[in-house]
């Protein structure tokens, strides 16, 4: 009898009690009893209804879940959370069947909060993650997921014992016990027709009716729902091509459209020019106002790209507060008078508290500064960069491409770490060295010198002029190897900044007290590399300098790391870096040894040709240094 029914029959048989009380046909005592009854029914058809709306209520909750756009694991989890505690349900999971080399696995999709794991621990000593889990290997199980049907059992140790077959079944009991766990409940989920894995259910009860038999189907449906939903989500949001915050271009589709452009500028022999723009001082908006005012403020430059863009034109954000203009078919000139345009109107929007908000732009014109689309945005950046550094609110010309400076690149990578706070040196200390750099006529001295107290910032025994000597070597070695200039300006940029992780190292692992493991040595060993990508990754145009500063600890013979590659594998540039840093490293003394002299050093260093270094590398440094005397 369905739900509605029942109710129905419930209200005939009051309406029958109150006829018969009435017409007077009963006597009390039947009357009596027939209220008791009713009463009792009162009773069970509410707890009814109470479930009827919990059920409602936790599929409305997955419903809300699946509108937002929070990734497929978090829906996931929110979903069995929900079912976990409505229906005497102790654990929930959503399990997967996977395979790799090592053959097939249950992984853990989704888990709901009450802890299981825990229980587990105190009886085996280890997380379940531990183990390698696997699908159990009972043919009643494996038919109901073929079959894509339910299937509950109250054998529960013979499943865990069949997830982790090395469990001890005594103990597994002991632990199904504690866990109060009578029977469970697997679901097959599919989804795009095949099956995705399956729900599995602890209850705390041993029998499980089938109305509820239909709820955990129904459950598994909406699963099933919302795995798809989640996969569309995902499909549309690779197909989009606006920013959802200001409706301009989102990046992939500025990325797409300006290696179009520049094919079709080579083949009609037509110029195209990008402005990059970067809002002035959005953190501080961000901190006096709240994010919100932030946003408005990104909002009406999106506002003053539009009205300024012509149709052909491209305006796109590219993420945060950094935007990007493509103006196909003019030239630098024409870009530069679209770039002042837009600069004094976003100077003259006026904004609900905030007031005004300025910009800094930068333009480079494709065929006239670069000819090569990433190098194009590059200058771009850079140039906007240069607005910065000369007081924001401006409009900067890039300099062509084969006219920048590897001095350039590197003050305004170093200008932006110490500016930014990408690095631990305390504040005065970072406006100080960003002062010095943004002086006017920056010339070599200054920029070694900043390298020199950042340095120092974290090795103690540096010495000041350690930067300078080891860029000129590297510049001889690279000359001796034949590099493009190019390739020697990115050495030399990463001869500034290799080490530049060194002022990140985890406390936790450098505060450890007791010996450090194997792994510890590692990870601090690695630690830098990762520290480095991380400040480094955020600069734009020293992108392809990054590389170099991660593979200058692989060896020669493979044995470096992190990724043990060998031999000519290795660029050029990192193995450089790499016998330099080593060398200049044995002359400095350390807690556990004495400095080393030129001649001890350069001995070690031929020790290790063939191992750290090739022969040629190894033979070429030493010549260097007994020949220049450094
Ligand atoms: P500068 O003039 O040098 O560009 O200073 P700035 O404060 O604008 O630049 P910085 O790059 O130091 O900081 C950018 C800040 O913008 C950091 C980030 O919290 C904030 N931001 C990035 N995206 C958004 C966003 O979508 N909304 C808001 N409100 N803030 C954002
Ligand atoms: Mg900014």
């Amino acid at each position: 009898m369905g739900f509605f029914d029942s109710i129905k029959n419930f209200k005939n048989k009051i309406e029958k009690v109150e006829s018969s009380v009435y017409t007077g046909n009963l006597s009390l005592v039947e009357v009596y009893e027939k209220n008791a009854r009713l009463e009792a029914e009162i009773e069970a058809r509410t707890r009814e209804l109470d479930r009827a709306n919990k059920q409602m209520l936790t599929l409305q909750h997955i419903w809300d879940m699946m509108n937002s756009s929070k990734p497929l694991s978090s829906v996931l989890n929110a979903i069995v959370n929900s079912l976990q505690g409505e229906l005497g349900y102790l654990y929930s999971f959503i399990v997967k069947q996977k395979a790799d080399n090592d053959g097939e696995y249950l992984q853990i999709v989704a888990s709901s909060r009450d802890d299981l794991n825990k229980k587990f621990k105190k009886y085996f000593n280890c997380d379940i993650a531990d183990y390698r889990m696997k699908f159990p290997d009972f043919e009643e199980l494996k038919n109901a997921v073929a079959n894509n049907q339910i299937y509950r059992s109250s054998e529960l140790s013979k499943l865990i014992c069949g997830f982790i077959p090395s469990l001890d079944e005594n103990t597994v009991k002991n632990f199904i016990n504690d866990a109060k766990m009578k029977s469970y409940i697997l679901v097959p989920l599919k989804s795009k027709q095949t099956h995705f894995g399956s729900l599995l259910v602890f209850s705390s009860r041993e029998n499980v009716s089938s109305s509820e038999l239909n709820f955990l189907n129904l459950f598994a449906k909406q699963i099933e729902l919302a795995i798809t939903i989640a996969d569309l989500f995902q499909a549309v949001k690779e197909q989009a091509v606006t920013d959802g915050m200001t409706g301009l271009y989102n990046r992939r589709y500025f990325e797409e459209f300006i290696k179009k452009e520049a094919t079709r500028a080579v083949r009609q022999n037509q110029k195209f020019t990008v402005i990059g723009l970067d809002l002035d001082h959005l953190k501080q908006i961000n901190d006096r106002y709240g994010h919100n005012y932030g946003d408005i403020a990104i909002k009406a430059i999106a506002e003053v790209l539009k009205n300024n863009a012509r149709s052909i034109d491209i305006a796109a954000r590219l993420g945060g507060e950094e935007f990007n203009l493509i103006l196909p078919g003019v030239d630098s000139e024409g870009g530069c008078i679209a770039a002042e345009r837009i600069r004094k109107a976003i100077e003259s929007v006026e904004l609900e508290k905030i007031g005004h908000i300025t910009a800094s732009l930068g333009v480079a014109t494709y065929l006239e500064h670069s000819d090569d689309v990433d190098e194009l945005l590059e200058i771009t950046d850079q140039a906007m960069y240069e607005s910065k550094r000369n007081g924001r609110n401006r409009v900067t010309v890039a300099k062509p491409a084969y006219e920048t400076s590897w001095q350039d690149i590197a003050v305004n990578t170093f200008i932006d770490i110490l500016t930014k706070h990408r690095i631990p040196v305390d504040e005065n200390t970072s406006r100080f060295l960003a002062e010095k750099l943004q002086e006017m006529n920056i010339n070599n001295e200054k920029l070694y010198q900043v390298a020199d107290a950042v340095v120092s910032t974290y090795n103690p025994e540096h010495r000041t002029g350690g930067v300078k000597q080891k860029v000129q070597i590297a510049s001889l070695l690279a000359k001796r190897f034949d590099l493009p200039k190019s390739s020697i300006d990115k050495l030399k940029i990463a001869v500034l900044l290799y080490d530049i992780g060194n002022t990140m190292l985890p406390k936790e692992l450098l505060g450890k007290k007791e010996p450090l493991s194997e792994e510890d040595k590692l990870s601090i060993k690695q630690h830098p590399l990762i520290a480095a990508r991380e400040i480094l990754k955020p600069i734009s145009y020293i992108a392809d300098v990054i590389p170099i500063i991660e593979k200058h600890h692989e060896n020669w013979d493979g044995k470096g790391y992190p990724s043990k590659i060998a031999g000519e594998n290795i660029p050029i540039e990192s193995q450089i870096i790499l016998i330099i840093d080593s060398y200049f490293a044995l002359l400095e003394k350390r807690p556990y040894r004495d400095a080393k002299t030129k001649e001890d050093a350069l001995a070690l260093i031929e020790q290790e040709t063939g191992h750290k270094w090739s022969e040629k590398l190894a033979k070429e440094f030493i010549a260097i240094i007994r020949g220049d005397d450094i």
